[in-house]
């Protein structure tokens, strides 16, 4: 059980090296084997086992080391060896190393090789959990350098739900944004799934609910086997073969902006290490989300008129060129619909400047209701408002107009009876023109066509022609009151 001193210590060697025999090549023998190695003052005299296939034998064998495979003691007698380590446990070798007559080499036997290899063997572990930790670390340095290259909110979605992925090395994963306001979650980005999995987008937070539970913790949520999850009914994850899941809340200062899911179509287990690192992965992507969204925000603001909401003149005449371009280029109609309020000065005049506020802001918002989704309104002027229809032709804008003028007409708009009415210019530009006018002259086009609107008596739809100024639109006669 002891180590036993004799005249072969370390200090004593004629050249300073330690030749160890080690007899039990195991999972211990393999450890305290690939720990000695480490050492330039160790030799290792041999290595013995009965297994031929004992891991430490096989570490031997990689290494070049002398190894072999029997009774150790017949080995060890023609051997140059100062120490001894028995990594067997077996009492019968304790006793018969250290009875060996005429022995000149020291022993580590019983508790204490046992002890040696408990610490050895913790070592390792630490050390494989070390290893571990770097890895994690490395994944979110590359994670946060993804974050910070992105530029579009698309870009950090994506990130996110790929750095998920890999700190987990779960298959699967996808990343819904919260809306307090309207108590839903809109998923953003997901990966590993079937293009079923994006039909349905918005989801509604159930009271009760996973969802709602999952909104409400401050901790990753860990489902290892949602067959033991009786309350999991989510039917698009269910039918995605997903047996198992991490959902991790984002949480903002202002509360949870959103979740990041981790999925799996096996059940699994989840690590203490693992949830530690995808703790830092959302507070990353709290803050990349949160840095996209002021940006965002930013951005609006430059190519909005704060009043109306609607996009600025600014931002308009950049549209404008890229859609004319794109007009010519494909040989697609375009048209644009100037819109002028009627009397409009009347209106401050009588009800003063709030109200003619209040009156834009409202006709903004009507305007918004009845042009199509991908027309551009933009506020254009003080009253005046400019309407960009791609892909459409003369015909079918002053349709447009109608719809807009009878609106307005229709809506009570101002406090009082009468109602409040606009005046519409259009110009349209085929793509087969022969030259493309600039953007001045179509807006100036359409300019005109509004004048002659007004000067017609206001309420009404022009339309420009080349030849003459303008003319009046086909229904101007059926719409006059
Ligand atoms: P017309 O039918 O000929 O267009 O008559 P109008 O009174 O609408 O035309 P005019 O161009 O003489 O007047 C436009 C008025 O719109 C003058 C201006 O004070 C008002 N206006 C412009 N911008 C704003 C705004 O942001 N808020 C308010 N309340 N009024 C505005
Ligand atoms: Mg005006
Ligand atoms: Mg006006």
């Amino acid at each position: 059980m002891i180590s036993q001193h004799t005249k072969s210590t370390r200090d004593a060697n004629r050249d300073g090296l330690t030749r160890i025999f080690l007899i039990g090549a195991g999972k211990g023998g393999r450890a305290v084997l690939s720990r000695l190695l480490r050492f330039n003052w160790v030799q290792i005299a041999g290595v013995s086992d009965l297994n031929p296939q004992a891991p430490g034998i096989l570490l031997a064998q990689e290494a070049g080391l002398p190894f072999f495979i029997g009774d150790p003691l017949q080995f060890l007698q023609g051997l140059d060896v100062n120490l001894t380590f028995d990594l067997t446990g077996d009492q019968l070798m304790h006793t018969r190393l250290l009875s060996l007559p005429s022995r000149s080499f020291d022993v580590v036997t019983g508790p204490v090789s046992y002890l040696l290899w408990s610490m050895i063997q913790e070592l390792e572990e630490q050390e494989i959990q070390l290893r571990a930790h770097l890895g994690e670390h490395r994944v979110l340095l590359e994670i946060n350098q993804m974050l910070s290259r992105s530029e579009t909110s698309e870009q950090i979605f994506e990130a996110i739900v790929m750095g998920g992925i890999r700190m987990t090395g779960m298959p699967a994963g996808s990343l819904s944004i919260f809306d307090k306001q309207k108590q839903q979650l809109f998923l953003v980005a997901a990966k590993g799934f079937s293009s079923e999995f994006f039909k349905q987008a918005i989801y509604s937070v159930r009271t009760g609910g996973l969802t709602e539970h999952i909104l409400s913790r401050n901790e990753p949520v860990l489902i290892p086997n949602i067959a033991e999850y009786p309350s999991f009914n989510n039917p698009v994850l269910l039918k995605e073969g997903v047996r198992s899941l991490i959902a991790v809340p984002l949480l903002s200062e202002k509360g949870p902006i959103g979740i990041l899911y981790n999925d799996d179509f096996k059940p699994r287990t989840f690590t203490p290490s693992m949830l530690e690192a995808l703790r830092l992965l959302a507070t990353l992507a709290v803050i990349a989300i949160q840095k996209q969204q002021a940006l965002e925000e930013i951005k609006s603001l430059s190519i909005r008129d704060p009043l109306t909401g609607l996009y600025n003149r600014r931002y308009l005449n950049e549209i404008l060129i890229a859609e004319m371009d794109r007009a010519f280029r494909l040989n697609r109609p375009l048209s644009i619909l100037l819109i002028d309020v009627d009397y409009f000065k009347s209106v401050n005049d009588r009800f003063g400047h709030l109200v003619g506020d209040q009156v834009l802001h409202g006709l903004s918002k009507l305007f918004g209701l009845i042009i199509r989704p991908y027309d551009t309104v933009a506020r254009y002027g003080g009253e005046e408002f400019l309407l960009l229809m791609s892909e459409t032709d003369e015909p079918e804008a002053v349709a447009a107009a109608e719809r807009l003028r009878s609106a307005t007409a229709s809506e009570r708009l101002l406090p009082e009876e009468t109602p409040l009415t606009c005046s519409f210019g259009i110009s349209t530009m085929r793509g087969d023109e022969g030259r493309l006018p600039t953007p001045e002259e179509f807006i100036q086009r359409a300019d005109k066509a509004l004048y002659e609107a007004k000067r017609a008596g206001r309420n009404r739809v022009h339309v420009f022609r080349a030849d003459s100024a303008s003319s009046p639109s086909v229904s101007e006669s059926e719409k006059t009151r």
